[in-house]
Parts: C-alpha cells; structure tokens; sequence
C-alpha cells in the first residue's frame, strides 16, 4: 500500500464515524479507535488485551463462535451481523458487525478487523458528540470541514478512493428516487478481478493491493467524467450508467475488457490482468437490490463462460424466441384452464431416514411447450401479479394434498407441507386472510404448514417483511428462509424475523464432503439454527456421502433428488419408507 494509502487507512481508523476494533483470530482486541470508546464508554486500556467475545450477551457470544468465527476462518469476511455489544454499565446496545480478516503486513498473523456500527440515532448522537468534542479545538469552518472529510471517509474505499458500499447504496437509492429526464434507466456493470486469490496467494496480499489499484485505475481511464465507478468489496467494482439502450452498456463492457487487459509488472512479476462483467439494466419494477443481484449473476455467469467476457441480464431477452406478452396472456388462461399442477419432493428426517413431509413445487402443463419448471414462468408471473392467484393456487392445492395423504396415514405421525411464498406475496396485506382461508377450508393444523421465503424476499422491505412474518407467525404455521447464505446478512435476518426454520441453500451442500469451505459453512449453518433453537433442513442432497455428511453434522431434515425427486402426488411416497439410509446401522 502507498503511503497515502496508509495515511488515509490511518485516519480513517481513528476518526471514523463507526466503531473499529482490530482482533487477533482468539477475538483478543489488539487496536479500537475513539469512535468505539465513546460509543461503548470502556477505556482503552479496559479493552486492550481484552476477548471480543467478553463483550457480547452470552446467545450473541455463542452466534459469533459457531458463525461468525468459521466463516472468517473460512471465507475471510462476515457482513452486517445483527448483535448486541454490552457497554461499561454492562448495558446491551444494539450493533451492526462487519468484519475481515486477513494476514497482517508486518507480523504475518492473521488480523481481524471488526467494523461496529450503533444504530442510526445513537450513531448520529455520537457524531455530533465527537465533532463537537474536536470543535473546541477548531475554527468553525474547520469542523465542517471535519465533519465532510468524516462523511467522505465512511463512503470512500481508502485504498483507492472510490466509493465503498456504503456510498455506493446509498447512491443507487437517489438514483433510484429520481423520477428519470428522459428514457435512460439505471445499470450496472459488475466488475470482477479474473483469478485475483491465486494472484493473492501466490504474490502475497500487497501485490493483491497493488492489482487492485492498476485495475481501477484503468477502468476510471476507459469510463465517462461523469460515471460512478465504485469499489463494494474485494476485487469488485461496480459502474452505475444511465442508458437508454443495452448496445450502449454492451460497447462499454467490451472497451473495459479491452483497457484492463493488458500486462502490467506488480512486484517484478509480470501479470496479465483480466476481468469478467455482468451488465443489468433496471426494470420498471426493480428495486436495487434486484438490480445488484442480477448484474452479480450475469457476472458469475461471464465466469462460468471462461472469464474475460461479459454478460448480460436481461430476462425480456433470455429466450428471444418467447414474446413476454404472449407469455403472460397465456399463463393467465393456463391458471384458468387448471394447467398449473403441484409436485411435490419428500423432506426426510435425517435421523431416521423416514419421509417427514414434501414441499410443494409448482409445474405447469404447457398445451405446446411441455411440462414447464418454475424458472421458465415464475419470473413473469411476478412481475405481471399474476403470482397472486398462481400461489393461492398452489396453497390451496397443497394444503388439500396433505390432508388427504394424512387422513390415509391414520395412526402415523401427519404430514408437514412446505410452500414458497414469492416477494410479491410477502407484500401482499390480504396473504394472511389466504392462508388463514385456505388451512380452515381443508381442516388443517397450522404448525403442519410451513412457508418458505427466501432471504432476498425478505431483504426487499425488511420492515413490510417483518410486519407480514409476524402477523404469519401469529396463526401458528412454521416460516423458513430459503436459499440461506445465499444473501447478504444471514445473520441480521435470523435474528430479526421469526423463523423456525432455515434452509440451507444447495450451492454449500453440493461441495459438503469435497470442498473444506463448504462444509465449514454447512457445519456452522446447522450450529447456528440449533444455537437459537431452530431446525436446519439441507436441500439439494445429490449423494449418499453428502446424506451421510450431514447425519454426522446432526442436520434435522433434508431434500434431494438422492432422497426423492419433486414427482406428482399419485407417485409420492405417502406411506413407505424412502431406502435412504438414516444413521449408520
Ligand atoms: P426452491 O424453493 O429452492 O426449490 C428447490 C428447487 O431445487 C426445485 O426446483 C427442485 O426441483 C430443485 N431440486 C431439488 N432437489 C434437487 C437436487 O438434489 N439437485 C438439484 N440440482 N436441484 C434440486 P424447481 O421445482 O425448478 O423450483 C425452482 C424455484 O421456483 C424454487 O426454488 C422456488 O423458489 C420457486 N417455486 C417453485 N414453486 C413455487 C411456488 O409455488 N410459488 C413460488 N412463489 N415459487 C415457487
Ligand atoms: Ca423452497
Ligand atoms: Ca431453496
């Protein structure tokens, strides 16, 4: 790192508006800045030498070992973590922790740093507090100043002066609230460093460093005056454009590929940097995080293509053969003539290897096209609110489904039914009144129905979605959150909606037994559900060692085409066993 690098990475420690706090891997805090100390009101010295750990409540103390800790070990970073941090009174105050972890510069150990965030009015408070502290000291125009270079600091990535996360959100949510001039519309270009970790492990992390700072330095060079370029995390970078047209993003993307690909000496080696870019233009009815999320795909899939290229999200396009409209008219006759079925995959008790109950997977019989899955129409029917009568549907069926299957049970345990609820449902004020409709029409107990939102659902409107959980969770069914890991802060939204369930996403258990990352997250995911008390179901189980991988880990439930395929009802196994094997005999 230069030494202005340095020099700002320093300031920024010190007078940031957030707490810092650097640990050794035990949590053993090494460094804190002001910030922190008047935030928590501890001495340095208290804290110096001090555990972490020794200042959470003893649930969030558990969270960050059996979570935070091995994701750290594993992946370097943990994101937005939900906690309570207790202050010198040994009163809790609510926090937002971010942390990373990497080998220190000087000693080689691996460094934590841990970024503490209060909440908005207390973090304010202290700001205020804090600049006022310095003012005595300042003319009034230096605090102002103070408090913009302060502003800057906390929305601004040291190392290269770009915008952060931080600033880059809050950026896109002005962009977001601007009413447009003309007919431009927001996208991003979602820029990734192409092999940049073996660059890291091999070069060691100040080359890293070094690569990162060529890198942005030529895409600033090929960008517009006026273009945001801003650097989230890592090796990603992000373009905010307005444009009219997807040729435009398209022609940029290629000059990009054009300007970083050029070798470059970094520590005497010659590299060859690339990039891989995944290009989205916002839809009428996108939120940023959508926005985000599928420039991030369109980026993953431009690795998956060989790096080095871009690609773009666009689902009005993804299959130029289909006309949308067409599309849209079709499902709304389809729902009409009942072309829409349920199929339903077995969930099984880990444990026993008996079939616990299904989840409901939606189909739909297509006059020409065949049996289609949910890729190829949920998309549409969310965005044309045809979701609405396509879900009431599918819970409807569902619900009546398992009750006859239970009824023919008899003396067995019943049935559970899981059902997925999109974004659009959760935002729905009258999905309650549905559900509550349709379990008192079939006669069915709550708690045998479990809704499965998925994590982004839930980071859409976290405050509507707490609203909608909760009045949920009053009628007694079971909520889970799909896809889990698969979002930003896990564990902020475990903490904070009223879940039982947690729904380990299947890109983590298909590298279980394989990959050490994976099984890492796998392990901590079922600790963590069970920390606070809640089951772990694992889905996409492909392989007798992954089921056995998780019978050791003591995961309550799985699914997977090795435990059963999604099939229709009449071929559900109602009453006889799956095959698979529970714990070793
Ligand atoms: P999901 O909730 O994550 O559902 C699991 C998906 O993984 C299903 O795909 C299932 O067929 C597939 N799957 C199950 N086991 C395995 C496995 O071992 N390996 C692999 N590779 N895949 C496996 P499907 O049926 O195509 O559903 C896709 C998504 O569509 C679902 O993802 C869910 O988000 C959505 N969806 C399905 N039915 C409904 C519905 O009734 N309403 C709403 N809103 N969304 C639905
Ligand atoms: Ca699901
Ligand atoms: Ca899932």
């Amino acid at each position: 790192m230069s030494d202005w690098a340095a020099q700002a990475a320093g300031d920024l420690f010190q007078s940031a508006p957030c707490g810092y706090l650097i640990t050794k891997d035990d949590t053993t805090i090494t460094a804190v800045n002001d910030t922190f100390l008047v935030w928590s009101g501890h001495a340095r010295e208290q804290l110096i030498g001090r555990k972490l750990t020794a200042l959470l409540p003893a649930d969030d103390r558990a969270l960050y070992i059996t979570y935070c800790q091995p994701l750290l070990a594993m992946t370097g970073a943990v994101n937005e973590i939900a906690l309570d941090i207790l202050n010198y009174s040994g009163e809790q105050r609510a926090a937002l922790l971010t942390a990373n972890r990497s080998h220190g510069t000087t000693t080689g150990e691996p460094v934590v740093r841990v970024v503490i965030l209060g909440s908005y009015e207390q973090q304010f408070h202290e700001r205020a507090l804090l600049a006022a502290g310095r003012a005595a000291a300042t003319s009034p125009t230096g605090r102002a100043d103070a408090e913009t270079r302060l502003t800057h600091l906390a929305q601004h990535d040291p190392m290269t002066g770009l915008l952060n996360r931080v600033g880059l959100t809050a950026l896109l949510h002005r962009l977001f609230l601007t009413p447009p001039i003309d007919r431009s519309r927001p996208a991003l270009l979602f820029v990734d460093i192409d092999h940049f970790s073996s660059i890291n492990n091999c070069l060691g992390h100040s080359a890293g460093d070094e690569l990162i700072v060529v890198v942005a330095q030529r895409l600033r060079a090929a960008l517009r005056h006026l273009s945001t370029l801003a650097r989230p995390s890592g090796d990603e970078f992000v373009i905010v454009e307005n444009v009219t047209d997807t040729a435009e993003l398209i022609v940029l993307a290629e000059r990009l590929l054009e300007r970083v690909h050029v070798p470059v000496s970094i520590d005497g080696v010659d590299v060859m940097p690339s990039v891989s870019i995944g290009l989205a233009v916002a839809g009428p009815a996108d939120t940023v995080n959508e926005l985000f999320r599928n420039a991030e795909t369109a980026m993953h899939r431009a690795k998956s293509a060989g790096r080095n290229t871009w690609q773009l999200h666009d689902p009005l396009t993804l299959d130029p053969t289909v006309d949308r409209l067409r599309i849209i008219d079709e499902l709304r006759e389809g729902i009409g003539r009942g072309e829409l079925q349920v199929h339903y995959q077995p969930r099984v008790d880990v444990a026993t290897g008996r079939v616990h109950g299904a989840e409901a997977l939606v189909r739909w019989q297509h006059p020409i096209r065949g049996l289609l899955t949910p890729d190829a129409f949920i998309d549409i029917a969310e965005k044309s609110g045809l979701i609405h009568e396509l879900g009431a549907r599918v819970l409807d069926d569902a619900i009546a489904q398992v009750t006859s299957w239970n009824r023919a049970r008899a003396n067995c345990p019943p049935l559970e039914i899981a059902v997925n609820l999109s974004a659009r449902q959760l935002a729905d004020p009258t999905m309650v009144d549905v559900v509550v409709d349709a379990l008192s029409r079939h006669d069915l107990e709550p708690w045998l129905l479990t809704l499965e939102i998925t994590e982004t659902a839930l980071m859409i409107n976290p405050d509507e979605a707490l609203r909608a959980l909760t009045a949920l969770r009053a009628l007694g069914v079971v909520l889970a959150i799909d896809d889990f890991g698969t979002g930003y802060s896990s564990l902020t939204y475990l903490k904070r909606f009223p879940v039982q369930e947690l729904k380990i996403d299947r890109s983590f258990v298909a590298g279980l037994g394989i990959d050490t990352g994976d099984t890492a997250i796998v392990a901590s995911c079922i600790q963590l559900a069970h920390a606070v008390g809640i089951r772990a179901v694992a889905e996409g189980v492909e392989t007798v060692a992954q089921q056995q991988a998780l019978v050791a880990l003591h995961c309550d439930l799985a699914q997977g085409y090795f435990l059963g395929r999604p099939v229709p009802p009449e071929r559900f196994p109602v009453t006889g066993p799956t095959g698979v094997p529970g714990p070793a005999a």
